[in-house]
């Protein structure tokens, strides 16, 4: 095929025009009829194809949320780098009454609209007469459907008034517009939208004018925006509350106010207050921090109705699902600080994503991993000694069992195909990836590392930038360019490094450390151990004669010995201060000795431990012995140590074959967490730590699970009744916020139909939208089978939203009691529930093949999944994790379930 360029030329040759000296483009000489169309027959599957550029739109929407459809008029200006006779564009849903392109000289070309089905909505616009290259700009008119799936321009109902709002991210601004949509087109936005009175209207842009048309209808103005892509274009339309919040006042790094407002679902505006307080101290935080200014002209928080993800970062006008933004004195201490970290992560996206932009999905990452890390440092700025420290490290271990998969995504993964771009929002992105940051800035040191962040959003602003841009960066802002092999070794690649250490000491002065590295693999798995390699900012503590000291090393290759002059150590903790992406193991002595110095570890280190530790055992190097004197240790060490291994002991209680060997492990589990827990019961909450709050409340749970606590669990159900009313009215004064799900649990567990209604009709009217799912979902995971049945044909009807039913849905496959059952009645119902789940929770239905441990059963799921797999498209990889995860699961209990019952024997 001919390039571009070659191809002008050989036209313009051959036409009458003299263009034959200098070759070089110039159409103006070339009259329209001489140039073939440029043509691609096949939609493209990723990006559209080079050579159209959008430079600004302008969209006039007319929408009422009471209707089920709307209608639009967009104008969009575009750079053609060539005549073209096709352009293509994402279009979903839309009824386009006329196109037309509107040349710099006023005239028109009329365009046919072909809407495509082809995957990702990539949609054409074919001109009898090629729009010539230069400037244009392209008229649609077209209606749409609102969605019902929390995708593009969506309807939402709550307390039967109808609302709007919109998710764009990734690719469903083509939902409410037909665009370029994708990350690496900027441009600017000009909105008016028209509605009946009584609706509040809210876009990135602010309010320039209001105007009651003849009809009654209310026109709003936007102000255009700052260049922005188009998933981060946002809109609101409804009876939603206003909390006018006055401004950000101006400060050393911004001048200018900025104005301030909190928007919220009718009647619920005073649950706006908490997050609102706190939104000036972290955006002038973040803002010192990119010693940038916030890049919009104004600032607006929304509870949507009903939302898809947690929250979405749209440029000016972020919007949350409820309970991300929402808090009131019930709103428990893991959801407030879930929610608090929520707004940091989508303020520091207004730098991060917001004004440098990815050029394509694969590097997502450089939005969500740093938003991700961003918000820990801000949370522990704006609340300090509350935990946030070590927020970045248990959420890089958070991600850790999916980075043990064969079929773990790399940070950076390729996309080449719209389907797969809904993938890169994974643990791997998000929690790995603001792990593998806390690294780097460690490993650099906190400033040459942020000197590297404010250069790149000055070089990059209102632009879009790749991984090269970024590894440029921040060599060139930290003045140390031999970090970016080590940083591309784990973006580039999957997996965590296992490093194995040992210390022989061949004389008393003189010892000698060795390192291996090899990827981490659990017993069963696929995964060739030895089949990569990283460079490892590694870093080691110990402590011998001479007390103690850390060696920092980078290590390349596979193998690495450091020789230690003056003296042996006495043991070693092969992750200095926590902050390296990677697990570490060693021979038994080693480890006993690390065990016998626990104390001394800093509390990042015990969380490494701790995680090291439960890894170590699952990958077949460390005996079930060890484990267990080193899971006794740890349940003394800081918060976040402790409830780190937790999930753990409910794998280890199903892995024993019999009765004998569980009551034995329930034992251990009192006797190592026992007095930790009477000291927290006993303790009145305002004397512990958040943290100590925390664990307090995950040690209750897992005790209740994997240990005993009799007295508690009667006394918790007997709460629970009270609390949905079984015979009197509720009474939300007999649970602490924090207890509600615990105690729910354990009441449904008793199979108790009285109470199993009595919290259904409790949660038909509770107060929050995140309490209302809450319960159902805990009713499903939990009650006896009849019930939980029951309770799957009633979120089937059209009074509960498809998110709703498909969480009941899976959260009654996770019941034991009920599973049986369940999966029966899932499959028979499956293309009726699935037919009402929101678009993005469709491909993740395949996660349920996790829940599963036996070969036969794992087998069946997959079995029906594939059968299926047209309703659930993109679930090949969710089902490819789960079905990994389940086979291990498996492999686990074969392969330790007997020695952790000798080991307790033993005991
Ligand atoms: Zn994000």
């Amino acid at each position: 095929m001919l390039t571009k360029t070659f191809r002008t030329c050989l036209l313009a040759g051959i036409s009458s025009t003299v263009m034959l000296s200098a070759c070089t483009p110039s159409e103006q000489e070339v009259t329209l009829d001489q140039v073939p169309p440029v043509l691609q027959d096949v939609p493209p599957a990723g990006q559209l194809p080079e050579g159209v550029v959008p430079t600004a739109y302008r969209l006039d929407l007319y929408t009422d949320p009471a209707e089920d459809a709307f209608s639009g008029q967009v104008e969009i200006d575009v750079t053609l780098t060539e005549p073209h006779a096709r352009i293509w564009l994402h279009s979903i849903d839309h009824e386009v009454s006329s196109a037309q392109a509107v040349l710099a000289d006023g005239s028109a070309l009329e365009a046919v609209f072909t809407r495509s089905t082809a995957d990702g909505g990539v949609s054409r616009l074919d001109f009898a007469t090629p729009v010539p290259k230069g400037n244009s700009t392209l008229v649609l008119d077209y209606t749409a459907p609102y969605n019902f799936g929390l995708a593009g321009l969506y309807k939402a109902e709550q307390n039967g008034r109808p609302y709007l709002a919109t998710q764009m991210e990734p690719i469903d601004a083509r939902r409410l517009v037909p665009n370029f949509d994708e990350p690496r087109f900027k441009t600017s936005w000009t909105l008016t939208v028209s509605t009946p009175p009584g609706n509040q209207v809210i876009t990135n842009g602010g309010l320039k004018a209001q105007t009651t048309l003849d009809d009654g209808t209310i026109q709003f103005q936007f102000a255009t925006t700052r260049e922005i892509q188009s998933y981060l274009v946002a809109l609101a339309v409804g009876p939603y509350d206003l909390r006018d919040g006055g401004v950000l006042p101006p400060n050393e790094i911004r001048p200018r106010a900025v104005p301030f407002r909190g928007f919220s679902p009718a009647g619920k505006g005073d649950q706006l207050e908490e997050a609102m307080a706190i939104t000036d101290e972290m955006v002038t935080w973040q803002e010192a921090y990119f010693d940038y200014p916030y890049p919009y002209g104004k600032l607006d928080l929304i509870a949507a109705p009903d939302f898809a993800y947690g929250a979405m970062e749209n440029a000016g006008a972020i919007i949350y699902r409820e309970s991300r933004l929402l808090m009131n004195d019930r709103t428990s201490l893991a959801n407030r600080r879930r929610a608090m970290t929520t707004h940091a992560h989508e303020l520091g996206h207004q730098w991060f994503g917001n004004l440098v932009t990815p050029r394509w999905w694969n590097d997502i990452w450089l939005n969500e991993a740093f938003a991700t890390w961003i918000s820990y440092k801000t949370m522990n700025a704006v609340y300090p000694n509350t935990g946030f420290d070590v927020a970045a490290q248990r959420a890089a271990i958070g991600a850790m069992d999916n980075d043990s998969l064969a079929s773990a995504r790399q940070i950076r993964n390729p996309i080449d195909r719209n389907a797969d771009i809904l993938d890169a929002f994974d643990a791997i992105t998000y929690r790995k990836g603001g792990g593998v940051l806390s690294m780097f800035e460690n490993y650099l040191g906190e400033d040459a590392f942020r000197e590297g962040i404010r250069l790149h959003m000055r070089r990059f602003e209102d632009g879009v930038a790749d991984v090269d841009d970024f590894m440029t960066s921040i060599a060139d802002g930290s003045k140390t360019p031999d970090v970016v092999a080590s940083f591309n070794s784990f973006i580039m690649q999957p997996g965590i490094p296992n490093l194995d250490v040992n210390f022989t000491c061949p004389a008393p002065d003189a010892g000698l450390i060795s390192v291996t590295q090899s990827r981490y693999a659990p017993l069963g798995s696929a995964i060739d151990p030895n089949a990569q390699s990283w460079a490892i900012p590694f870093a080691i503590k110990m402590a011998g004669a001479n007390g103690e000291r850390t060696i920092r090393e980078m290590f390349t290759g596979t193998a690495l010995e450091i020789p230690l002059d003056g003296g042996c150590p006495d043991w070693v903790m092969p992750n200095a201060d926590g902050a390296g992406y990677w697990r570490f193991t060693l021979n038994e002595p080693a480890w006993r000795s690390l065990i016998a110095n626990y104390d001394r570890l800093s509390p990042s280190e015990q969380l490494s431990f701790a995680d090291s530790v439960t890894a170590a055992f699952a990958a077949g190097s460390l005996s079930a012995n060890t484990l267990l004197a080193a899971l006794e240790v740890n349940a003394t060490g800081t918060w976040s140590a402790a409830l780190d291994p937790l999930p753990n002991l409910q794998t280890y209680l199903n892995a024993l074959p019999d009765e004998t060997s569980k009551e034995s492990f329930r034992d251990f589990v009192m006797t190592a967490y026992g007095a930790r827990w009477d000291r927290l019961s006993t303790s009145p909450s305002e004397s512990l730590t958040e943290g100590e709050q925390l664990l307090k409340t995950g040690l209750n749970a897992r005790l209740l699970e994997v240990g005993r606590l009799p007295e508690d669990r009667a006394r918790l159900a007997a709460s629970a009744a009270a609390y949905v009313g079984v015979i009197n009215e509720p009474d939300t004064t007999a649970l602490s916020p924090d207890l509600v799900q615990t105690a729910i649990a354990i009441a449904a567990g008793d199979d108790d139909s009285a109470f199993f209604q009595a919290a259904l009709d409790y949660a038909e009217s509770a107060p929050s939208q995140r309490e209302r799912r809450q319960v159902y979902y805990t009713l499903a995971r939990h009650g006896g089978e009849a019930d939980v049945i029951a309770l799957m044909d009633m979120v089937r009807t059209d009074a509960f939203e498809g998110q709703v039913a498909w969480g009941v849905y899976l959260s009654a496959l996770r019941n034991e009691a009920a599973r049986a059952q369940a999966w029966e009645k899932f499959q028979a119902d499956f293309s009726d529930v699935i037919a009402k789940t929101p678009e993005i929770r469709k491909p993740q239905t395949a996660q349920l093949v996790s829940y599963f441990c036996t070969a036969e059963e794992i087998d069946a799921a997959i079995a029906f999944l594939t059968a299926n797999a047209d309703l659930i498209p993109g679930y090949e990889r969710r089902l490819a994790q789960a079905s990994e995860s389940a086979r291990l699961c498996a492999a686990f209990r074969t392969a330790k379930g007997n020695e952790l019952a000798a080991a307790l024997q033993a005991r």
